[in-house]
Order: structure tokens, then sequence, then C-alpha cells
């Protein structure tokens, strides 16, 4: 590493990326390229001597940006954001620079105890029971994803059950959520090896509001002892990715206690937003769960990766994640004196992902934080009343947060024709380039959704997407004759 010709090139880098966030409105939100595009745009093999970083820059812009599609653009809307920010941005760099693998203690113990502070802080935030705390049993770890917190509590939940049961009775093993959660959930069972029919999604509809009920949870549970199976871990949700439904964790919560089964929440999403005191009932009854998760760098400023796990037992994960080989023997980790992430987590090495989040708390400040949170929630407020002035769209679940769930309502009211329609609608409005938004399913309605949460979105950049909506919607109804 030459110091000075990083500062040189760090700078051009710097400058390179100011650029694209001042210009980033002028590309296409979703790139537009065809695939295999970049194979006949670039070399078959690396170059034998070095390139020069201007050639690389030529590069990016020519051959790599139209190929991006850019989610730090005011006009993503689709699936949930994924945030960056400067302080988020100079922490990912701060921790590529120190570049250190915080897998013990003793590997940088600066990495292990920021981590396990930031999180206690976050935990506060929250309002999240004192046994999330790093104090007692429990403790906060930041994983890549969500979809890496829940494979690894239910590895330590299983581990846990079946220190009690056997290791024989893994068939019998079954896991509970809606069949509105994740397939982050279902994945984690195919590496858990559940047995494929014991990852049971319990039916939400509109009826509840997309939300698990407990007499349905409790029902199963109790027909599943019936038949000789060991219930042993619920995935609930606090905003699920469809549209933002929530769980009631406190009545959830009791079936899991009394049936001792391991109880984790999924407020990947919507987990940001209970900063606020005003969205933190939301939670109520997290006192309940045994694990507690939320992406930072979804909707709280912090760039991607930064998902964070609280658990109340940090001994579960440990005895089911552990080894201790030679190689990685210390005092400190011998002295059981120190935390030792590796043993919370599926990988071995692991970045200094605190950083970026102790500087986005202490950048920006609890305030601002929940300034931000708060003002796309209006944002995604304004829309939905936009939405619900023009009797051609319905919203077809109602908003908690900063997704918008609606569709166009044809005049007659086929499900396969309003299916295809609401199809066309999401793929011209996203072939324009001017606005980027996704879909979903709910209750076998072809769902579009809109969920604002791009840092530079602004209300300009809200009403200019719904006029786009506006606009296609007409077209297509008028080549139908409505
Ligand atoms: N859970 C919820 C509610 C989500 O919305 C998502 C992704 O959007 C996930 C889990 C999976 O997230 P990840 O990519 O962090 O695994």
């Amino acid at each position: 590493m030459d110091a000075e010709q990083l500062r040189e090139n760090g700078h051009k880098m710097v400058d390179f990326i100011a650029d694209y966030y001042k210009s980033i409105e002028n590309f296409p939100v979703l790139s537009q390229v065809e695939p295999g595009y970049l194979r006949e745009l670039l070399p078959d093999s690396a170059p034998n001597q070095p390139e020069s970083l201007q050639q690389v820059f030529d590069d990016l812009q020519a051959k790599i940006l139209p190929g991006v599609t850019h989610w730090q653009s005011p006009n993503f809307f689709a699936y949930y954001p994924s945030n960056s920010s400067t302080a988020g941005f100079l922490g990912e760099m701060l921790s590529a620079g120190l570049n250190i693998v915080g897998f013990s203690w003793i590997t940088s113990p600066a990495a292990t105890e920021l981590e396990m502070i930031v999180l206690d802080w976050l935990a506060k935030l929250l309002n999240l029971p004192d046994d999330f705390l790093s104090a007692g049993n429990g403790g906060g770890v930041i994983q890549g994803t969500a979809s890496e917190a829940v494979l690894v509590v239910l590895l330590a939940a299983r581990d846990r059950v079946l220190r009690t049961v056997g290791k024989t009775a893994l068939e019998k093993l079954v896991v509970y959520g809606s069949d509105q959660t994740h397939s982050a959930l279902q994945k984690a069972c195919q590496i858990g090896g559940i047995h494929p029919e014991n990852c049971k999604l319990l039916k939400a509809d509109s009826s509840t509001g997309y939300a698990l009920s407990p007499d349905l949870l409790s029902e199963a549970v109790s027909h599943d002892i019936t038949n000789g199976l060991i219930p042993f871990f619920l995935c609930a949700n606090v905003g699920t990715t469809s549209s933002t439904a929530v769980d009631p964790l406190l009545e959830l919560g009791k079936v899991t206690k009394s049936n001792g089964i391991w109880f984790h929440v999924d407020a990947a999403y919507a987990g940001s937003a209970c900063v606020c005191p005003e969205y933190r009932h939301y939670i109520d009854g997290v006192e309940e769960a045994d694990s507690f998760n939320m992406n930072a760098h979804k909707w709280f400023l912090t760039n991607f990766d930064c998902s964070v796990l609280w658990v109340k037992d940090r001994n579960a994960l440990v005895q089911a994640l552990s080894t201790n080989p030679v190689f990685l023997k210390n005092k400190a980790s011998d002295a059981n004196m120190v935390v030792d992430y590796k043993d919370w987590q599926v990988p071995l090495g692991r970045r200094f992902r605190s950083l970026k989040l102790w500087m986005v708390l202490r950048l920006y400040g609890v305030e601002n934080l929940q300034r931000y949170i708060r003002n796309h929630i209006k944002l995604a407020k304004q829309f939905e009343e936009l939405v619900a002035q023009d009797p051609r769209f319905e919203i077809v679940a109602p908003r908690k947060f900063a997704l918008v769930c609606f569709r166009l309502l044809p005049p007659h009211r086929n499900e396969d024709f309003s299916n295809k329609l609401n199809h066309n609608l999401l793929d011209t409005v996203n072939s324009t380039g001017k606005v980027y938004i996704s879909h979903t399913a709910l209750s076998g309605k072809y769902t579009l959704r809109l969920a604002v949460g791009a840092p530079l979105t602004e209300e300009r950049h809200v009403n200019a997407a719904w006029k786009v909506i506006q606009e296609k919607a007409s077209v297509l109804l008028s080549e139908f004759g409505m």
C-alpha cells in the first residue's frame, strides 16, 4: 500500500462518486441493458500489464454505469430501500481502510467492543428490554443480512431443543411463520435440515391485515404436538415484505412461551421506524421474543451490509456455532473474558461494520434519524392520498410505514385480466427509466408496491412518480377501450 498513491487516487474516486450522486437523477433508475451485455464490452481475460485509473474510470462511465440499477436514485421506490449516506459511506471507507478481520476479540479488540457498545445504544433507542443488552446474558451482533440472522437463531434454537430431545429427533422439529414471512425463513430451514413439510407457513390474509393469528398458531402447535412432532421455532414479522403487516407479538409470545418455542422477530425493514416513539408500539410484545432483527442497511442510513440481531441468550448462539481450533486459541478467549463474534455467526472472518453504524448515530444524532423516518412516512402518506383520489385505482393493504400497496382497478372485475393489466402497468412504468417500483401478490391480486425510502427522495419525486403511473395507466386503459 503506497499511502501517497492512495491519497491521490482516493481523492479521484471520491470525486467520481460525489459526481455520480450529483447527477444520479439523470440515469434511468432501472438499468435498461439486456442480459449478457457486459461480456461483449469487456476483454476475455485480465490485463497482463497495469492499466491507468483513468482507463478504469472511462470503462465505469461507458460500460458499468449503464448496467447499474440506481438504488440511491430519488426515483427508486422498488422492494425496500437500501440506504446510503455520507456518514455510512465514510464508515465504510474507514472499515475498508483499516481492513481488519475481527473474528475473535484479540484480532481487533476495538471491533468487538465498539460493536457491543453501538448495538447497546441502538437497543436502548428501540427501547428493547434490558435482556437484549450485553450487560446481562444477551447482546447484539451485526450479521450481513436478515437471512443470516434468521439462520443463526434457527440453528441456535435447533441445537437447544435437540440437546433436550436427542439428535435423532431432527425430522420431528417444526418451524412456524405466516405465509407472508420472507423466504429467508424457508432457506434457513433448508440449511438447518428441517423437513420441508415441517416449515409451516400459516395463512395470513386480508381478514387479519396479513398478520399471523395467534389462534391459528396455537391450533397448529397443538395439532403438531398431538401428532408427535416437536414445535421449536417461530419467525414473526414486524413489517412483512409484501405489505408491512405486523404480527401481534404479545399474543404470539404467549403461545411460544407455553410451548418452549424460540420466538424470533423479523423487523428487517420496519424496525428502523421504531426509533420514533410514535411507531415503537409496533414492537410491543418484543419482551416475549428470544431474538430480534432489523436491517440498519435498509432504512437507517447505514450502507449495506449491516443487519442487526439481538438475542437474550448469547450462549445459545455460542453453543450452536462455536468451534475452538488450536490455531485460534488465545489468553482472553480461554479465560472467557471476552466476546468472540466468530461464535455468533456462520463465517469466521468479519468486517469492522460497527464503524459505519457508529458514524451514522454520531454524525446525524437521534433527532435527525427520527426526522428522516418521519419524512418518508409523510411522503408515503401523500402518495397514498393521491392514489385514493383516483377512482381507477385501489389501495390493496393498509399503509403503516412508507410502503403503499395499490393497483389499477379495471371496470370489469375479471381477476386474471386485472392481474395482467397491473403487470403491464408495472413493466411500462419501469421501462420509462423515470421511476422504479416493484410488485407482490396479496390474496392472489397482482399488487404494485411503492416504497418511499431513498435518502434523496423529495415530494417532487413522489409526485412525478404518480404522474408517470397515471399517464401509463391512461394509455393502457385506452388500449382496452376503457
Ligand atoms: N425479512 C424481511 C421482512 C425483508 O423485507 C427482507 C428483504 O427485503 C428480508 C427479510 C431479507 O433481507 P436480507 O436481504 O437482509 O436477507
